[in-house]
């Protein structure tokens, strides 16, 4: 692990106090340090055991380069990207491993405007942590650190002037929150407070074990969410992953969706009022974001899969909306990035609004059958794989932009890409019925099979 590449889809991720030591912390904040050459740097972490230990080592080595350290704190990942920009500074760097196990961490570098660092910068500092060539300030230069106090409200405040707070307020809806004991417990379930919510939080004492559930918002994590909304009666159930950037719903009967259904709603109701817009969305998504888009008058915009890819893009084109199945909405007024209180807002405001029930809005929706699943495949093999299926594939439409997404004449379709940080092939295929997604979904794991098999040999 580490030897030619540091970043995967999103940050440097690795077993903490395994291949995340603090010696190796120092190392990559010497590159990063040295990356932003003297400059202001915020620093923050969630809530994980190997958090504070990994914040010092970079801390000491980004002031060892001659950086000048700002301290957040213990705070959600969507907040520190808000501070670098709120407080002018050159850069961000959260120690996190999102959604990861609790074994894990990782580090997220942000560049001045609040965004993770694109590839080509991520390359460049990839370079100077294998080349070795670290800054060392003089012993009058080193970098001070300095508290930062008041992240978190800072944040709130940007949070809460995006929507109608007198309109959530007079629905005062009802609202399970999930942290999940993540660092987003800190501050999300005071935001809803604050908008008018009557909040019942569960999972809300940040703990780096995660005893109340895997880190990860996903349905089958989610059952004492779904359980805590029934047996509350409440309006809504909402589920963060570990650094407070995905937000997963649930609606009045405990029923949990997916992120594409709650970005779909999110679009609707954004190009209701703001039609012609973009809405970028990566390829991996279900086709009710470009369902929505033509109702609406919108344009949708299909990007590689990851959520800097959506950011960056949506910044090079001037879009205002982003969104991905996993939970992540990027709300461009606000900030470009994933952010689960953001997303949670926009979803209440939506509720308030319309005085209807989520379940009965979401239904209203182009109802669609999704499956994804895995097929192992060798690192050396997966690009001789990728060249042999698009020789192979054949469809209505074939479309290359990150793997191979074939679109078939009944409107179902499959994605089939190289993971970016397991050794494996995901396929992600959606349908009309059941039946017709798992047959997609067996024929194209047959096909990559015997693809594997033959390059193999
Ligand atoms: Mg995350």
């Amino acid at each position: 692990m580490f030897e030619n590449r540091l970043f995967g889809t999103n940050g440097i991720r690795g077993l903490a106090n395994v291949e995340l030591t603090p010696e190796f912390a120092l190392k990559v904040a010497a590159a990063i340090g040295t990356f932003f050459e003297a400059g202001k740097i915020v620093v923050g972490c969630d809530g994980r055991t190997s958090s504070p230990m990994l914040k010092s080592a970079v801390i000491s080595r980004l002031t060892s380069t001659g950086c000048r350290v700002y301290d957040a704190g213990m705070v959600p990942t969507p907040a520190l990207q808000y501070a670098v920009r709120a407080y002018g500074m050159d850069g961000g760097v959260m120690i996190t491993a999102s959604h990861n196990p609790p074994e894990y961490n990782g580090v997220k570098v942000m560049a001045s405007d609040g965004v993770e660092l694109p590839r080509e910068l991520e390359m460049e500092v990839e370079r100077i942590f294998f080349e070795d060539g670290f800054r060392r300030a003089e012993w009058s230069s080193v970098g001070d650190v300095l508290k930062l106090p008041g992240v978190l409200e800072t944040y709130a405040e940007a949070v809460m002037k995006h929507v109608d707070r007198d309109a959530i307020s007079s629905a005062r809806p009802k609202v399970v929150v999930d942290a999940g004991n993540g660092v987003s417990a800190l501050v999300y379930p005071s935001i809803l407070g604050r908008l008018g919510c009557r909040v019942v939080a569960i999972n809300s004492n940040v703990d780096g074990r995660f005893p109340g559930r895997p880190p990860e918002p996903r349905p089958e994590n989610l059952t004492a969410l779904s359980s805590a909304v029934k047996f509350e009666g409440a309006d809504l159930g909402v589920a963060y992953d570990g650094d407070g950037d995905r937000a997963i719903f649930s609606d009045e009967r405990g029923v949990i969706h997916w992120g594409d259904r709650s970005f779909a709603l999110v679009e609707k109701a954004f190009l209701s009022e703001n039609p012609g817009e973009v809405v970028v969305t990566p390829v991996s998504s279900s086709k009710v974001v470009e369902d929505v888009a033509s109702e609406y008058g919108g344009k949708v915009l299909w990007t590689k899969v990851g959520s800097v890819t959506v950011s960056r893009t949506m910044l090079r084109v001037g879009a205002k909306l982003g969104g991905e199945e996993n939970g992540g909405v990027f709300y461009g007024p606000h900030q470009p990035v994933r952010d689960g209180a953001m997303t949670t807002a926009l979803i209440l405001e939506i509720l308030a609004k319309e005085g209807r029930r989520l379940s009965e809005m979401l239904e209203e929706l182009p109802k669609y059958c999704q499956l994804k699943d895995k097929v192992p495949c060798p690192e050396e093999l997966k690009q001789p794989v990728l060249e042999e299926l698009r020789r192979r594939v054949s469809g209505a439409r074939v479309e290359t932009l990150d793997g191979v997404k074939v679109w078939f004449d009944d409107g179902s379709w499959i994605l089939v890409r190289p993971s970016g940080t397991e050794p494996i092939y995901r396929l992600y295929a959606e349908a009309s019925t059941e039946e017709r997604v798992a047959q997609v979904v067996e024929e194209f794991k047959q096909i990559l099979s015997e693809i594997i098999s033959s390059v193999k040999s």
